[in-house]
């Protein structure tokens, strides 16, 4: 009989795409297979966020709860991020953790699970030529690495430290991946990396010369890809040779995560990010001119320990010209081992009531855009079965897009009207 893999994973699409390399190695080497119950695993992991601070204490209380629910022999894993920044500091606080493995060093998976205490963070560990197994969550769509780490040092952000320099994966090894995704039916390829559009600045061992704009044009010229999507891509980067591309190449999703952080150049020039206000409303207010369909999302940290009510402002100012489809925001939360971890707090009711001006505000712009969709027609790539014989998927720009309907339309593309459009979700009839 097979070893059974019970596998929690926190964080962003990184952390996905790790816990899915994990699985590839684990069903290549061991034959696992997956289980959704923890007393019936033979292995027991947990693949780890810290980009936040909630997830560092989850941590814990996960593999508190995995330990007492565990049968007997089973072995737990600590992955990830938080592996990297807390290293054998887990055995510590976790003496029943059987080992520990960084987010840099997800290749050693089968070492590490037949090694007593095995530990392994190295943040330039250069797995960028390795060639994982094949493992999606997904039958219709692919994630797939293009780079590893990151280079730009944000004073706030605790990457660089927990998955280190950032190193392009050879284009050759990207394309053969895509290539096999897509002949398996992953009609939409999703490109992962922390600035995607700085590809190609470092490779291993090649001398490769190629940005990310030519290794989009090479992934759509592979005739089973039906969609392109990415994330994230770094505002400093997008030049005028990447926003064309973007705009005129047929298969690439009009929708475009643009990470602005805070809308004042003095704020940005604090947090390091290498852009200023004006910069960043240039390139979305061309993009919005240059392909009036695209949807634009962002990050925004409200409260950076520099931030005045002026700063704030201006952050309000971008949200108003830009007007974006989405946004993720936060109040700043210091992360250990950065710059920006031991700054003075701005007061955390005056934190607070910025983010709810920011979401408030933003609520009404969305409202807008959303009541404008009723009517219109998409093409919808469905991807998931929901309750009540309901199918979702994405509209090219990115809408979540709801029809009354069955298995079938799962990996199809067809045309839907919007009848009703929610915040959340459009829903519509196929035509
Ligand atoms: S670009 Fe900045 S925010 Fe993004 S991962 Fe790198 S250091 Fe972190």
């Amino acid at each position: 009989m097979s070893k059974r893999l019970f596998i929690q994973t926190l964080g962003c699409a990184m952390n996905v795409r790790d816990s899915e390399h994990i699985i590839a190695e684990l069903k290549k080497t061991d034959d696992y297979e997956l289980t959704d119950e923890i007393s019936d695993a033979d292995l027991i992991l947990i693949n780890t966020c810290s980009v936040r601070e909630k997830p560092v204490h989850k941590l814990f209380s996960e593999v508190g709860s995995f330990f007492k629910h565990k049968k007997s022999g089973a072995k737990i894993g600590v992955c990830g991020c938080t592996a990297s920044h807390l290293g054998d500091e887990i055995f510590k606080r976790a003496p029943y953790v059987d080992f520990v493995l960084g987010a840099r060093n997800v290749s050693k998976i089968t070492t590490a699970v037949n090694t007593p205490k095995f530990i392994s963070t190295d943040i330039n560990f250069d797995e960028s030529e390795y060639a994982f197994g094949e493992f999606r969550s997904s039958p219709y769509k692919s994630h797939i690495n293009i780079m590893i780490g990151c280079d730009k040092k944000c004073t706030y952000c605790i990457v660089p430290q927990t998955r280190g320099d950032e190193i392009s994966i050879p284009s050759e090894l990207i394309l053969k991946e895509v290539e096999k995704a897509a002949k398996n039916g992953a009609k939409e390829i999703f490109l992962l990396g922390q600035n995607v559009n700085n590809y190609g600045k470092r490779f291993s061992n090649s001398h490769e010369k190629m940005d990310f704009s030519d290794l989009l044009v090479k992934i759509s010229d592979i005739k089973e890809v039906e969609r392109i999507r990415f994330t994230s891509p770094h505002p400093l980067h997008m030049d005028d040779k990447f926003l064309e591309v973007f705009v005129n190449n047929p298969k690439i999703c009009k929708s475009m995560h643009m990470p602005l952080q805070s809308g004042s150049t003095k704020v940005l020039r604090d947090m390091k990010r290498g852009y200023t206000k004006e910069w960043f409303l240039d390139r979305a207010l061309k993009l919005r001119q240059m392909c009036p369909q695209v949807n634009i999302s962002t990050d925004i940290i409200v409260a950076y320990p520099s931030e005045s009510e002026e700063d704030f402002a201006d952050t309000m100012d971008v949200l108003e010209k830009v007007r974006f489809e989405q946004i993720f925001s936060f109040k700043f939360s210091p992360r250990p081992l950065t710059p920006a971890a031991n700054l003075t707090l701005i007061d955390d009711e005056v934190a607070s009531a910025r983010l709810s001006a920011l979401q408030n505000r933003h609520s009404e712009i969305l409202d807008e855009i959303v009541l404008k969709q009723e009517g219109e027609i998409f093409d919808v790539y469905f991807e998931e079965l929901r309750a009540n014989g309901a199918v979702a998927g994405r509209s090219f720009s990115n809408f979540l897009v709801q029809v009354n309907g069955s298995e079938e339309l799962l990996g199809t593309t067809r045309k839907v009207k919007i009848n009703e459009a929610k915040r959340m979700v459009l829903y519509g009839q196929l035509v």
